[in-house]
């Protein structure tokens, strides 16, 4: 039977469209080629395709490798405890304090709760357990990388450098208030004319008269020093040259704290600029530990790597987001994950988490064996985990299309704040040199 337009039911308006198209003689004689079947099965090609119902997404898991699952009880419990803390408390809050640019204070005495349950052991630096303190600011992060600078400034660098370097005194007057989140602490070595260079141009100069030691010059960033009570700035004493830490409480006569504007990172983080005329710090309040600037060497490795634990939570945190948005969000009619290209994306970023995972978890084990990290092996941690958690933060803002530069959905935030962890602790050159110098054996420092 010969395949006509009559026979075939098609009307003459739809044989008009589709003789604008295509020589409807040659195919029709095409089709009578054709036995039944088929055509049938030609027939279900063209009918257009029935409205797919996605199926419901898998639960969103940013441990695909179960990583964390050898942890200790007692480091899953801490894990967990922080989570819930970073969820429930302060991410209700973060994206108003990121816009606002105002470290939201009310949090800090649920903050001190948190920090006597997670350290009930006790505080110690440097840590006890390093992979604990590194899934404290891994969950941190994750959630609202803001906070876990308050709390990395005021723990690790602050707390950090008393346990290590303070006088019984220092510790009774000062690390116990700062344990229970009494007393905030600050630390400010940077200056405006000196970052990379800080331990070798600082200017801040430290001029001992009698029991009284006047500090005068300027420095920069200084995260919490808007509030906190007491900072530890860095200063050249001029006898010897060496750099060493005074106690400089808050409202001290020549301290004066002006909060840095215009940041476009870690906004919540309330960084500043200091001026420091003549401002008198007692003996008393002078680090004994310290003799010189490298002394601090140790406890700045510990702290570093806790930047590469962050930028691992950070990661990770972008990624769950993204996925979490892509889950909910349609375009041609389907859930935007169903295309070949999101998934491809979205497994792009699974691979980078995965592997800062897998690395800061080597890192926490290594420090743990050894109870102390080397700065080459933190150096390198720094470096690589930024550049990674870089990679995937860029990615997960690119696939959430517009949406991505809104606070609404948490993804811009990261991305901004990545952009910080990137660059204090080391910028990644200085970082990457010291890993150079460590396995070339020349230093290529200028
Ligand atoms: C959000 C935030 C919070 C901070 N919090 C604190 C804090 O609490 N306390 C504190 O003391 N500081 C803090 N800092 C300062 C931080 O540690 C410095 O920003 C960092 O050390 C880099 O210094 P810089 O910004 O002055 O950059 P610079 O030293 O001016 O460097 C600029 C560029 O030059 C490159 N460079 C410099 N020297 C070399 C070289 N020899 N070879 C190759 N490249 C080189 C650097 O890698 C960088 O890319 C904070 C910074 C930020 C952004």
């Amino acid at each position: 039977m010969e395949a006509t337009p009559d026979r075939l039911g098609i009307d003459p308006e739809t044989l008009s469209r589709l003789s604008d198209k295509t020589d409807v003689s040659a195919l029709l004689d095409r089709l009578d080629d054709l036995d039944a079947r088929d055509l049938e099965r030609l027939a279900d090609g063209a009918r257009p395709a029935r409205p797919q119902r996605s199926p419901e997404p898998p639960p969103i898991d940013g441990d695909f490798y179960d990583v964390f699952a050898d942890l200790t009880d007692e480091q899953k419990r801490v894990k967990q405890r922080v989570r819930s803390f970073m969820e429930e408390t302060v991410a209700p809050q973060a994206n108003e304090a990121w816009e606002e640019g105002v470290f939201p204070r009310d949090l800090i005495p649920a903050a001190g709760d948190l920090f006597a349950d997670v350290m009930s052991d006790g505080y110690s630096f440097p840590p006890d357990d390093p992979i604990a303190v590194g899934l404290i600011s891994y969950e941190m992060s994750r959630v609202d990388p803001s906070f876990c600078t308050f709390w990395g400034v005021h723990t690790g660098l602050s707390m950090g450098s008393l346990a290590m370097f303070g006088s019984e005194e220092q510790k009774e007057k000062y690390l116990r208030p700062m344990e229970d989140f009494e007393m905030i602490g600050s630390w400010a070595l940077t200056e405006p004319k000196h970052g990379s260079d800080a331990s070798r141009g600082l200017e801040t100069t430290a001029v001992k008269r009698g029991d009284t030691w006047v500090l005068n010059g300027a420095k920069k960033w200084s995260g919490n020093a808007t509030f906190a009570d007491v900072n530890i700035i860095w200063a050249r004493d001029t006898r010897d040259g060496n750099v060493k830490g005074f106690l400089v409480e808050l409202g001290t006569e020549g301290y004066e704290v002006e909060k840095l504007p215009g940041k476009i990172s870690k906004r919540a983080v309330e960084n500043v600029l200091i001026e420091i005329n003549d401002v008198e710090v007692p003996e008393s309040n002078r680090l004994p530990g310290v003799e010189k600037f490298a002394d601090v060497g140790l406890q700045l490795a510990s702290c570093r790597a806790g930047v590469a634990w962050e930028a691992a939570g950070l990661a990770a945190g972008a990624y769950e987001k993204a996925l979490e948005y892509c889950n909910e969000r349609i375009q041609f009619g389907k859930r935007i994950t169903s295309f070949q290209m999101v998934q491809d994306q979205l497994v792009r970023m699974l691979g980078k988490v995965t592997a800062l995972q897998t690395f800061v978890m080597q890192l926490g084990r290594a420090e743990a064996r050894d109870g102390y990290i080397t700065p080459e092996r933190a150096s390198l941690a720094k470096v690589w985990c930024c550049d990674t958690m870089r990679e995937v933060v860029s990615i997960a803002r690119g696939l959430m299309g517009g949406n991505g530069i809104l606070l609404e959905h948490d993804v811009a935030r990261l991305f901004a704040d990545a952009e910080a962890v990137y660059a204090y602790e080391g910028s990644r050159e200085m970082n990457a040199l010291i890993v150079g110098r460590g396995i070339t054996g020349q230093s290529a420092f200028v």
